[in-house]
């Protein structure tokens, strides 16, 4: 759904059986939508490029003022928001004086993170301070599922570790896995190495395995695109090789999710 002061537009995609659209990498309404209302105001727009009749705006009502937050929390952005390897994710919205955020972004947290292996230094004393570099990552306590699911920024996501807890020694999860319960997932971004795993070849402990783990690999699909650092994933889980099944047996397979992330 989406208007501009000439029209309103509305598309809707889906299946006549209830089936995911995952397979889509964006939002197969959002382009229709760009497509079409582009169409429809090409006229509008050529003829304020001949210098006619100039585009038309909305108009802002008195009282409505903007402010810059932050697309994860709703808070105004913070420092930490614009180190998330995702970027853009600070919006300007559109607030009246008591709507408008007040406090600055709690959810981003600042991490070291190893650049060449692509894994989360912690403690931050585990890596070579040459290999690591300052990230974001947004912090989710809340995600519990009964079966693993695909969640489009679940690879960014953190979770403060406990002074008992033990960061997972697998790269192919969450840094934060051995917290969840037998059982209970957090969400999956299907990435061969997500980008908060551990970085398991500086690391010390041994923890959570696949090994020790019934894991319904429900990641075996979809060659998990090994969204490295930057890359803007929002379309996280598009194409990618699926040379490997993202689930490396035994803690060996670390190696291979290591050369995978040199691999390209
Ligand atoms: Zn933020
Ligand atoms: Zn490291």
């Amino acid at each position: 759904m989406g208007y501009t002061p000439y029209y309103v537009g509305a598309v809707w995609t889906g299946y006549d059986i209830p089936q995911s659209l995952s397979a889509f990498g964006e939002n197969p309404s959002l382009l229709v939508w760009d497509l079409i209302m582009t169409r429809l105001h090409q006229k509008y727009i050529d003829e304020a490029n001949a210098g006619g009749e100039p585009l038309r705006k909305f108009e802002v009502a008195p009282g409505v003022i903007t402010a810059t937050y932050c697309r994860d929390s709703g808070q105004l952005v913070a420092d930490a928001c614009a180190h998330d390897p995702r970027q853009y994710r600070a919006e300007v919205g559109y607030f009246t004086r008591e709507s408008v955020p007040k406090t600055t972004c709690q959810t981003h947290v600042m991490v070291l993170r190893d650049q060449y292996t692509g894994g989360i230094a912690y403690p931050a004393t585990t890596c070579p301070s040459w290999n690591c570099q300052w990230t974001s990552l947004i912090r989710v306590e809340n995600r519990s599922f009964p079966t693993e699911v695909y969640v489009v920024d679940a690879q960014y996501v953190y979770r403060e570790m406990p002074s008992w807890a033990t960061p997972a020694y697998w790269s192919g999860v969450a840094f934060f896995r051995n917290l969840l319960k037998d059982g209970e997932f957090c969400g999956s971004s299907y990435a061969v190495r997500p980008y908060n795993s551990y970085c398991v070849e500086h690391g010390i402990w041994n923890g959570w395995s696949p090994s020790t783990q019934t894991t319904d690999t429900g990641t075996a699909d979809s060659g998990a695109g090994t969204s490295d650092a930057g890359a803007s994933s929002d379309t996280g889980q598009s194409a990618g090789s699926t040379g490997t099944d993202g689930a490396g047996g035994s803690d060996g397979g670390a190696n291979d999710d290591f050369e995978d992330w040199f691999g390209d």
